[in-house]
């Protein structure tokens, strides 16, 4: 089934829900950036998240981005996601693979590292983007969200990621966020931490071939839970182009690009976030450079 997210609400309002699948999204990364299991576990669930995290904007252009600088051998991972169900990032070693873990997981927390921060920048669509920054957890990225949200938007939270990757490629991922919203019964927070403790995790959620609605079933069904009818499709994609491509050159100037055509003949750059390349050849610098000099004239 195509990636996609379902909203939900449960005791009258009192609790927030969103799940995920997005597994093909994930994979499209990974044959991107040419990631290894333990770099497609770390940007999946990161990307994940942020989609989990989008939904509650209410402009479709609203964009969220995490920014993990954990101090692991992954580098910096950074992702980019927005409430119209785009997704895009990339991590800076993508090749770094890790022995699992103690529990014989991949060992995102280790490739991640513990020792750093995740920042967080939420564009609301408006114009004034604000952040915030906390100090990681665990660099399991589930654990680090939610304790973003507790500390910098004060909202109680349990979000669990699971990316399950094996020599094919991405064969399932997804995710779901669990808010207890403010001015909730206390009674209720307890009930709903002890039925969230039962869980293992999301990915023996999705392997047992649960579709979303009955995984929010089975977390949240003696809550009178109420799905949500509309369900958003989510894709990994990147606003880059040639054009753009084209449009940072201008900004070098006239001597820089000169020294390109001389030196290398053209060109070439390659887009962070999904690793596309882009080739300009000796003719369209050249156009570039007309460009500039027409608008100097
Ligand atoms: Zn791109």
């Amino acid at each position: 089934m195509a990636d996609h997210l379902i909203r939900a609400t449960a005791a009258n309002g009192n609790v927030r829900a969103v799940s995920a699948i997005s597994t093909q999204l994930c994979e499209e990364a990974r044959q991107r950036h040419q990631l290894s299991y333990v770099a497609t576990a770390a940007l999946g669930r990161s990307m994940t998240a942020g989609l989990l995290l989008s939904t509650g904007m209410k402009r479709l252009d609203a964009r969220i981005n995490f920014q993990f600088m954990g101090g692991g051998p992954l580098g910096k991972v950074w992702i980019d996601a927005g409430a119209d169900g785009t997704v895009r990032g990339y991590v800076q070693n993508p090749a770094v693979e890790l022995p699992p873990n103690k529990l014989g997981k991949l060992d995102v927390g280790g490739a991640v590292g513990r020792d750093g921060t995740l920042h967080v920048i939420r564009d609301l669509g408006f114009g004034y983007p604000y952040s915030g920054t906390v100090e990681l957890v665990s660099g399991e990225i589930g654990d680090d969200v939610t304790q973003y949200l507790a500390t910098s938007e004060q909202t109680p939270s349990a979000v669990l990621l699971g990316v399950f990757v094996d020599s094919e490629g991405v064969q399932q991922a997804g995710g779901m966020m669990i808010q207890v919203l403010p001015g909730a019964p206390a009674r209720l927070i307890d009930d709903m931490e002890s039925k969230l403790s039962e869980l293992t995790g999301f990915t023996p959620l999705m392997r047992s071939g649960m579709a979303l609605t009955d995984i929010l079933e089975s977390v949240l069904g003696k809550w009178e839970l109420q799905i949500a009818p509309e369900t958003q499709m989510i894709r990994f994609s990147c606003p880059c182009s040639a054009d753009r491509m084209l449009r940072a050159l201008r900004l070098l100037g006239e001597a820089e690009l000169r020294d390109m055509i001389e030196k290398d003949g053209g060109a070439e750059g390659t887009c962070h976030f999904c690793n596309e390349i882009y080739r300009v050849g000796k003719s369209d610098l050249q156009q570039v450079i007309e460009d500039l000099q027409a608008r100097e004239g």
